[in-house]
């Protein structure tokens, strides 16, 4: 037994869509799944969240595929290429991020398509001054697409007044077009909580929440991370003063002392620490332990436990002074970096284990 497993709640999840929904007021919720759902599960959660959402979005084809919903899925860029197009998915939104891929779309095809416009990402996207030839080359060249949307992304919201420039360069480029797009997008989950950048795109009417949906802490609007990683020690062992533990003999015991066997390690995609620290959910409590001498990834309770040596291929050790054999230990992992094939457990607002029906299919398995 690992011992070693990840809890997501339910009730959390929709409280963040609650407060989303109000945040948004009456612009659409186009929930980003993609990642396999930033890891949590990309069919449990779409199926949990689908009668709160408005759209889908995922990164690609296949992961769209994953997905057992009536709602519409967008395609976002830039992993889209030509074979897409002839999947039998009807309730794709293809995104258009270069003139080119206009020639590979079959004329037949009877479809949706958002634009991407590229406002300074340089990483794909239509240039503004080609937006209006984008649109008049879909037009004539293909009768059964409908272009209901355009957007664009904020790549650097930590500098509000760059991207408020971006958002100023968005809005000039789709102006002299903008009564041909239903929907009108740009915010993704930090410009959508900062005030400021969400006050700008009070033109656009949809937003792309990803982050803000699982767990974005410490934002100030009530939002709350969704999901935790547990352990429980496999087994606890004594080691006398003086002798070393694991590989390399990295750690000396000082003093005879209490280890636990946890049963993570690399496998798991845990003792990257460097990863760690540049996790985007950022985490309040790991913030007030930056100052001191150690950083905590495992914690009992509040208190940071200390990893022995280096984490290893499948195990973890650590000091277990003053914790019981049977004391949860939660661990802090992204679960964007972790392995997908950890066990999840989803529970409700009773904290009763929820299963998902037998719809749910293995990726790949179709
Ligand atoms: C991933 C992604 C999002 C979601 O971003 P968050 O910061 O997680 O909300 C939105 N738009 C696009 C194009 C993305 O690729």
């Amino acid at each position: 037994m690992k011992n070693f497993w990840c809890e997501v709640y339910l009730d959390k999840l929709y409280n963040n869509l609650k407060i989303i929904r109000e945040i948004a007021g009456d612009k659409k919720v186009i929930a980003v799944v993609k990642g396999n759902a930033y890891g949590l599960g990309i069919q449990e959660i779409s199926k949990a969240i689908e009668d709160k959402v408005d759209y889908f979005a995922v990164a690609d084809i296949e992961e769209a595929k994953l997905l057992k919903t009536e709602k519409e899925i967008l395609l976002l860029s830039p992993l889209i290429s030509k074979e897409d197009f002839s999947t039998d998915l009807k309730n794709i939104i293809f995104t258009i991020d270069n003139k080119e891929i206009i020639n590979d779309i079959p004329e037949e095809l009877e479809a949706k398509v958002h634009i991407y416009v590229d406002t300074g990402m340089n990483r794909m996207g239509v240039k503004g001054e080609e937006l209006g030839d984008v649109i008049s080359q879909i037009e004539n060249k293909l009768p059964n697409v409908k272009i209901e949307g355009v957007y664009t992304h904020l790549h650097h919201t930590s500098n509000v007044k760059y991207t408020l420039k971006q958002i100023d360069k968005f809005k000039s480029y789709i102006e002299p077009y903008k009564n041909k797009f239903k929907m009108i997008h740009c915010l993704n989950s930090s410009g959508f909580i900062n005030d400021e950048i969400r006050t700008a795109c009070d033109f656009t009417n949809a937003i792309r929440a990803g982050n803000i949906i699982y767990g974005y802490d410490g934002m100030g609007k009530g939002l709350t991370r969704i999901y935790n990683y547990y352990s429980k020690p496999v087994n606890v062992c004594e080691v006398k003063k003086g002798e070393t533990v694991g590989y390399g003999c990295l750690f000396k015991a000082k003093k005879t002392m209490k280890i636990g066997i946890l049963g993570f390690g690399n496998i798991e995609h845990f003792g990257f620490s460097k990863d760690l620290r540049k996790n985007i959910f950022i985490d309040v409590l790991k913030a007030a332990y930056n100052s001191i001498k150690f950083r905590p990834v495992i914690f009992a309770g509040n208190r940071g436990i200390r990893v022995l040596g280096r984490s290893n291929m499948n195990i973890t050790i650590v000091d277990m002074a003053g914790i019981s054999k049977d004391e949860l230990l939660r661990v802090e992992i992204s679960p964007i970096l972790a392995d997908s094939r950890i066990k999840k457990i989803y529970y409700n607002e009773n904290k009763e284990e929820v299963f998902f029906d037998g719809n749910i299919s293995l990726a790949g398995d179709e």
